[in-house]
């Protein structure tokens, strides 16, 4: 069986597509392959220095205050 890889665009690192978030956007490369650029282990990292995360509400990207365990419970077990 194959597993499909991608590259992060911040660790350079090429990892199978289930470290990838699932990308929402409207607007995204088709060579993403529906996946963020940034693994989720990259993503957890920035949002823990930032003390939150950005997400989208109402069509709008708002910036959420979180706790280390919040990012990582969304970075983690939610698929999104
Ligand atoms: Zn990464």
């Amino acid at each position: 069986m194959q597993i499909d890889m991608k590259k992060c665009f911040y660790c350079k690192r090429k990892l199978p597509l289930i470290l990838f978030n699932t990308n929402n956007c409207t607007y995204q490369v088709k060579a993403d392959l529906g996946k963020t650029v940034s693994c989720r282990i990259c993503s957890i990292k920035r949002a823990i220095k930032q003390n939150g995360y950005m997400t989208k509400v109402d069509n709008k990207f708002v910036f959420v205050q979180a706790n280390k365990w919040e990012i990582i419970k969304k970075y983690l077990i939610c698929n999104n």
